[in-house]
């Protein structure tokens, strides 16, 4: 699943190809997706793309009268294609611009979304209630105590909460538990300022290093899959449980916890 280093390396990847040429045609060969594509988006035709951003794993599309809300979903990717290419069996929505450059929307499994809106999208219902960037200074420490305050919950699906703070994919949740110290499943409730402090500094660690790998992957977004590397990066725990400890050779546990795999090391997470 495309998680938030992926999203961002797409937006880094697209945009220097799409961004502020105007847009010829919107076409959609397959609408339904997660939700359907709406006719309105086609509102956008005649509109310079004026910027490309990310929110969580929202890539907000913006024009003069209106935003595109894309998101990948389970299986979605994006890619740039020469004008005449044919499409391939689940390349469902293109963005075609006027200089005949295509953004080519790519979803086998169809949970992504291609939707419109003419209000601020900060305001839009799927993005209204998600928790602060990991990557800026409103996550910090002192956020996530506040947040953390009477929680029973453990703490590996509280930092997955999008509610808490976007983009904590499971990889990205087991990695930075473990880079902290912290066993996935102490109370959020019950977990001190210091140790905040250490896993906020874990989440942005584990995050930057997969969009900076992400970044060798942007050359993809051209005649490529448009997927940037997923694996690349070394997996301290997640997919080694049973195999040791990179720190201390204790065996790693693996555990579902709220339906996610779940691999810790118990010597080095309390
Ligand atoms: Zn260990």
């Amino acid at each position: 699943m495309p998680e938030l280093p992926e999203v961002e390396t797409t937006r880094r990847g697209i945009a220097p190809h799409v961004l502020g040429k105007r847009v010829r045609a919107i076409i959609v060969r397959q609408p339904s997706l997660r939700w359907p594509v709406p006719d309105a988006i086609h509102a956008c035709e005649g509109r310079k793309l004026q910027s490309i951003e990310r929110r969580g794993k929202y890539l907000l599309l913006g024009f003069s009268n209106g935003t595109i809300i894309a998101h990948l979903g389970m299986s979605g990717s994006m890619r740039i294609t020469a004008p005449d290419e044919p499409p391939l069996f689940h390349d469902h929505v293109d963005l075609v611009c006027s200089d005949g450059t295509c953004l080519r929307y790519c979803d086998p499994r169809r949970f992504g979304a291609w939707l419109w809106t003419t209000d601020d999208p900060a305001l839009h219902p799927l993005i209204a209630s998600l928790g602060p960037e990991p990557l800026t200074d409103a996550f910090n420490s002192d956020y996530l105590v506040a947040q953390a305050h009477g929680r029973k919950t453990a703490v590996k699906a509280f930092i997955m909460d999008s509610h808490v703070v976007v983009g904590v994919g499971n990889i990205y949740a087991n990695e930075a538990l473990f880079m902290a110290g912290i066993h996935p499943k102490r109370q959020a409730g019950r977990i001190s300022a210091p140790r905040y402090e250490k896993l906020v500094a874990a989440i942005k660690t584990v995050l930057n290093d997969s969009i900076i790998m992400g970044g060798t992957t942007l050359r993809d977004f051209v005649g490529g899959d448009g997927k940037p590397g997923y694996f690349q990066q070394t997996l301290r725990v997640y997919g080694r449980g049973g195999q040791p400890c990179r720190v201390c050779k204790t065996v790693l546990t693996e555990i579902r916890l709220g339906q996610r795999t779940t691999v810790f090391c118990k010597t080095c997470q309390t």
